[in-house]
């Protein structure tokens, strides 16, 4: 199929961005790699009256830290992300989750706030957000709201995002002394979405036990979400292979998968504790070297 027609701009600055999505509220979708939203638009599961391309606005890429944070501009594409020596070092999770989306013309384009705005619940990046605890900068004329990712992912492909906003970062604390983090996805074939991802970030105290945890599921719920039965189950505990295990099945538990082309339900549920045990055990060895 054709999409159905629209029109399209292509401004050059970011005010000019959020005066067009105030003035044709509801009417105009931002448009940043394509790659959720043409396919979308070919089939006329969308059809938005403007395409506004974002593109060439400055400012909205690149990778940068503070004194607390590690800011990722909305427009970052996959590939930028993969490629990001300094930001693999800190957060190797970033790295990971990056290199088995898609393929490399999918990472070339596709961006992470795309990722994150589309919401698909087989999508790596929201559930490696949840699992780190990011917040997300989401700008409109008339404000900026930074909101956590946690409460953010909704529904299948629905967020707390207004019709008026752009998401134009993605803010990750900054990790403190041993901590680590890992992604573990189960793909069919290289290039797939996920079947199951976990993401995990952790953080050992001074007494080795787990001062800090996140962990974000993907693929086996409506949305992806927050392991908190795991994270309850491990928190303040001394790491190990039990205490892994019990955290990988309440992980199972929260899970709500549903059987389709990807595999039976009860198999998705049991992946979910296999990549989540997975994901602790790298995570806790990159803490323990960190
Ligand atoms: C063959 C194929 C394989 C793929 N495999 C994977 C995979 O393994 N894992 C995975 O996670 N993803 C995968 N994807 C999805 C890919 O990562 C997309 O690039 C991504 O989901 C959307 O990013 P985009 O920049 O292309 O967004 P677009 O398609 O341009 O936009 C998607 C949505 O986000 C909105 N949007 C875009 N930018 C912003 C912004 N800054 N603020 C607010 N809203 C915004 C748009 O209006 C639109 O609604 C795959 C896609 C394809 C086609």
């Amino acid at each position: 199929m054709i999409p159905a027609s629209f029109d399209y701009v292509r401004p050059a600055d970011i005010g000019s961005v959020l005066q067009i999505l105030k003035q044709r509220e509801g009417e105009a979708k931002l448009l940043a790699g394509g790659y959720s939203l043409l396919p979308l638009l070919k089939l006329r599961l969308a059809s938005p009256a403007l395409l506004v391309d974002i593109r060439d606005v400055p400012g909205l890429a690149g990778v940068r830290r503070t004194d607390d944070d590690i800011r990722i501009g909305g427009r970052s594409t996959h590939r930028a992300i993969l490629e990001d020596a300094g930001l693999a070092q800190v957060l190797p999770i970033m790295r990971e989750a990056a290199s088995g989306i898609g393929d490399p013309q999918v990472r070339n384009w596709g961006t992470i706030a795309g990722s994150v705005a589309h919401a698909d619940p087989n999508s790596d990046w929201p559930a490696v957000l949840l699992g780190l605890r990011a917040m997300l900068v989401l700008q409109s004329a008339d404000r900026e709201r930074i909101v956590p990712a946690r409460g953010f992912f909704l529904d299948p492909f629905v967020t707390g995002i207004e019709p008026t906003e752009i998401l134009t970062e993605v803010r990750i604390p900054l990790p403190g002394p041993h901590s680590g983090s890992a992604y573990r996805k189960l793909e069919r074939r290289a290039g797939d979405f996920s079947t199951v991802g976990s993401a995990v970030s952790m953080t050992l105290g001074d007494d080795g036990r787990i001062a800090k945890i996140g962990i974000g599921l993907t693929a086996v719920s409506d949305a992806p979400f927050e392991a908190t039965q795991a994270e309850q189950a491990i928190h303040g505990a001394h790491p190990s292979d039990g205490m892994f295990r019990e955290a990988a099945d309440a992980a199972a538990h929260q899970s709500r998968p549903v059987s389709d082309q990807h595999g039976p339900a009860e198999y998705k549920r049991a992946m979910a504790a296999e990549m989540t045990r997975r994901a602790l055990q790298a995570a806790l060895e990159r803490a323990r070297a960190a």
